[in-house]
């Protein structure tokens, strides 16, 4: 038998009757079981997940759930096919042992593989005071179990809601609040709403957008401290400038941490932005060496991307997790020349103060900015954003309909100002600094991030020179 007939035994072997375990019980270990069922893996497949229940979706948690619309335990994500496996709900993964192949409960149970496949994500970051976070009355959303207390408390409802932080998920829960009749004020330390993900350009349209639905919305502020009274129930917070606002709600949208401690001593390249991967999924070791049998998919990812100069992306939207886990999976089970790539041209969707906000390709990447179609006024408009003469990402309100167009644009490199299509140019097209904030503000950080090289943190074994 020949090298490479043998290696294909091997993977047919593998295929029939390996061990494949997912850390991470949600929309990418969903997605990348069922991909491992339909491509044939016949195999023991094992789902490790610290949530106790079945995979189900988050987008609807900060719109529909707070709404009242649709109970938080209906959220369940629908499945694409039956996917035979040994589901481990309600328990973490505290470590991965590479040597031996062995991933380790939180009850001390060992669990066998022979490829492993992390998909744990992002948790909400809490507001810093442990105190002041377990006021009750003080919020983060990225759960299930946080969208039906949130939920239950709006319905009562509050006096005022405080949002700590305008990003996607601020401005959603504050437009609800305004939806649901609520008082509610919003501060964020940037200088506008969605600035970190859109720059300050089309913040500024947001912060109008939210002051005509009546928020009070403070810019260039933060909340320095939550005060409760004696029932421990939050009532007041300060903020930088003195002053403060009275709320009996507050939501703290404070952006995402990777949930990568579990690999602490792995070997694998961990870390803030997430585990590093090739854009086939498989792991990268602390040297940038390629694993053979660790994949990444999902929030927890973040993977060289072509169209983006190479550069390292990390994107917390729904596309990336189901795709990614979708090439991951069949990487894992098939043979090198048949690998896919996942090259996703990045987007994301948001509905907030009626407007249907969407946005393709990674705007931060942009330092231009060009109105293209529609009208600002109406709030009914395409933006294109470039760097370098060329479109590199495009954003519109009620717009969406011409997203593939600039998709495609930015998919072929193509020039900026890009050349508008359909009848509804604006009179004056003429590029502005798009405005970025320093994406170390906190809550600046965009969902779809540059992570780049990092060299503080550092952490290859060098060898020593032979002589
Ligand atoms: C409120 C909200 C609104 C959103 N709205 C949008 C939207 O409008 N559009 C959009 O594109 N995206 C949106 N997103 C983002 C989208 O939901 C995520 O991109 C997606 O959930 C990522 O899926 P994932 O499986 O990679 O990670 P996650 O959904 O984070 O799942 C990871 C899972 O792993 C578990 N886990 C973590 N550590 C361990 C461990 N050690 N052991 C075992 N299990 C572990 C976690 O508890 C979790 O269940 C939203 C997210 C939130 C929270």
């Amino acid at each position: 038998m020949t090298l490479r007939a043998t290696v294909a035994e091997l993977v047919r072997e593998f295929r029939a009757s390996g061990r494949i375990v997912i850390v991470g019980a949600s929309l990418a270990g969903l997605r990348a079981a069922e991909t491992l069922r339909e491509e044939g893996f016949t195999g023991s497949l094992t789902i490790i997940g610290d949530e106790p229940y079945e995979p189900y979706d988050r987008p609807p948690l900060s719109k529909q759930v707070l709404k009242g619309w649709v109970p938080a335990d209906h959220t369940k994500l629908p499945r694409m096919r039956e996917v035979d496996a040994d589901w481990r709900l309600g328990v973490a993964a505290t470590g991965l042992d590479r040597a031996t192949k062995q991933v380790r409960l939180a009850n001390g149970e060992l669990v066998p593989y022979d490829r492993l496949l992390i998909a744990t994500g992002t948790r909400a970051r809490q507001w810093p005071n442990p105190a002041e976070a377990a006021l009750h009355g003080v919020h983060t959303i990225r759960s299930r179990d946080d969208a039906a207390q949130l939920q239950k408390e709006l319905a009562e409802p509050p006096s005022r809601v405080l949002v700590i932080g305008a990003g996607f998920i601020g401005s959603e829960v504050a437009s609800v609040c305004r939806e649901l009749d609520i008082p509610v004020t919003v501060v964020e330390r940037g200088a506008a709403p969605l600035v970190g993900a859109l720059g300050g350009v089309i913040g500024e349209i947001a912060a109008q957008l939210q002051c005509d639905h009546g928020v009070d919305l403070r810019c260039g502020l933060g909340v320095s401290s939550l005060e409760g009274d004696p029932g421990g129930h939050v009532r007041r917070a300060h903020l930088s400038d003195g002053s403060t606002v009275d709320a009996d709600v507050v939501v703290a949208s404070l952006g995402s941490i990777r949930n990568v401690e579990w690999l602490e001593g792995s070997g694998l390249a961990a870390g803030f932005w997430g585990v590093g991967c090739d854009a086939g999924g498989r792991a990268f070791d602390i040297n940038g060496v390629v694993t053979d049998s660790i994949y990444v998919a999902g929030d927890v990812a973040r993977a060289p991307h072509v169209l983006y100069e190479y550069q390292f992306l990390a994107m917390e939207h729904w596309d990336n997790a189901v795709l990614g886990a979708e090439a991951a999976a069949h990487n894992m089970v098939n043979l090198e020349p048949h690998y896919r790539p996942h090259l996703l041209l990045p987007g994301f969707w948001s509905g907030q103060f009626g407007v249907n906000i969407k946005s393709v390709g990674v705007p931060p990447f942009g330092d231009e900015i060009v109105f293209t179609q529609g009208s600002v006024a109406e709030r009914r408009f395409a933006a294109a954003y470039g760097r370098r003469g060329r479109i590199v990402a495009a954003v519109t309100f009620d717009h969406g309909k011409w997203l593939e167009y600039y998709g495609k644009l930015i998919e072929q490199s193509g020039p900026f100002p890009p050349p508008p299509p359909g009848w509804d140019q604006p009179p004056d097209m003429k590029p502005m600094p798009a405005e970025f904030p320093d994406p170390r503000v906190p809550t600046a950080i965009p969902d779809v991030v540059l992570t780049g090289h990092a060299p503080s943190e550092r952490t290859a074994e060098f060898r020593p020179r032979r002589h």
